[in-house]
């Protein structure tokens, strides 16, 4: 472990994980209705805050049936609608798939041409060949060096993806999609509206620390923490205002481990081979299907590049820690962070980021 990571684990030992998630409680708390669904192979919970008992089941109860049908139709592995357009796209031909799908996979293909192909759910082959697309982490030997080249440089890309209406075709038939690293920011925010068409005037929608929130917790925001990757506690929280979300890809909780190494479920396009450098990016954002995209994209990115491509993508409040432990925060994200200690804000390096001057032009597909 490394001196900065071991201060931390100095500094967090005894604090109390009170930070892991919620609302910090009102004077006199109101009423609080809580709702938990496993999806996306994650907790997903939903919390909504000052409406009757009934009014709130209601609405949850819609809102966990909308994500339930995502899953499934999003779902890559499993039977489904998108299994069924990876399979047309395998044999060569297209398939029309429902508006919801469709939309969602234009905005991967602008979200992967603006992060330059770091974010890039097309890489679905290669995700299967490391197993990191299983809701329990793989085990074993490293896959076949051989196939992650093959995989490489057949280069399946989202811009190689053609839309004719809803129907979908692909340029390239190695492209298979893999939604994982979006899907939960946009179906968070589906839901979200599904709440707020039901008249929810305050809720939280937290899946596993990636967070979208409608409104307050009473008088004050909620206030939501982001995991130290290290050891169990938090670097610090994040007070959201109403309509904000903040995203985490972290390299901490699904990897796979052999031989002493770990290998995180996000997997560098560019080399076939999972991240390393990175272990947690986390992106304060108002659009939760960006912020979820981004904080993938800025993984793969690394150490050097993560700043050009939060502008290019359009993000401002940006934590990033490495593997050393070292955290790095854009001005925007600093202004809100709250970091559990003063010494671990002492050791937060603030990065700006660079004005874009020709930005690639994503929508001309
Ligand atoms: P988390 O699952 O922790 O929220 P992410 O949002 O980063 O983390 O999503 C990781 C998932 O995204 C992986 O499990 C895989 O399905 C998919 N994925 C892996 N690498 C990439 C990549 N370079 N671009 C897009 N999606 C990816
Ligand atoms: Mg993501």
């Amino acid at each position: 472990m490394s001196p900065l990571a071991l201060r931390r684990l100095i500094i967090v030992a005894g604090l109390s994980l009170a930070l892991a998630f919620g609302a910090v409680r009102a004077a006199q708390p109101e009423r609080e209705y809580h709702e938990t669904f496993y999806i996306f192979g994650t907790l997903v919970e939903i919390v909504i805050y000052g409406e009757e008992d009934d009014t709130a089941r209601a609405a949850a109860a819609e809102a966990g049936q909308l994500l339930q049908t995502l899953h499934r139709d999003w779902h890559a592995w499993r039977p489904g609608r998108l299994g069924d357009l990876n399979a047309a796209i395998a044999a060569g031909h297209g398939l029309t798939v429902d508006t919801r799908l469709a939309a969602l996979l234009r905005e991967g293909r602008r979200l992967s041409c603006l992060s330059g192909g770091r974010f890039e759910p097309a890489i679905g082959a290669l995700i299967g060949l490391w197993g990191v697309h299983a809701d329990t982490p793989p085990e074993g030997a490293l896959p076949d060096p051989q196939r992650i080249t093959d995989l490489r440089t057949k280069a399946p890309r989202m811009t190689d993806l053609r839309f004719d209406g809803e129907t979908v075709t692909s340029v390239n038939p190695a492209v298979q999609l893999d939604l994982g690293g979006f899907a939960k920011g946009a179906a968070l925010a589906l839901a979200g509206s599904v709440l707020e068409a039901r008249g929810i005037r305050n809720a939280v929608l937290n899946a596993g620390g990636d967070v979208n929130v409608i409104g307050r917790h009473g008088a004050r925001p909620w206030r939501v923490a982001i995991r130290d990757p290290f050891v169990w506690g938090a670097v610090g929280a994040v007070s959201l205002e109403p309509g904000e979300v903040l995203y985490t890809s972290g390299n901490y909780e699904r990897f796979f481990e052999h031989e002493g190494a770990r290998y995180a479920h996000i997997i560098d396009p560019r080399s076939g081979w999972p991240v390393r450098k990175i272990v947690s990016v986390s992106v304060l954002a108002r659009d939760a299907t960006l912020a979820d995209a981004a904080a993938t994209a800025l993984s793969v990115a690394g150490p050097g590049d993560w700043p050009q491509v939060a502008a290019a993508m359009g993000v401002t409040a940006v934590l990033v820690i490495d593997g050393e432990g070292a955290l790095y925060a854009t001005p925007q994200m600093r202004a809100r962070l709250e970091t559990v200690s003063e010494s671990l804000a002492e050791t937060l390096r603030e990065v700006p980021l660079p004005q874009i001057s020709a930005a690639p032009d994503c929508e001309r597909f």
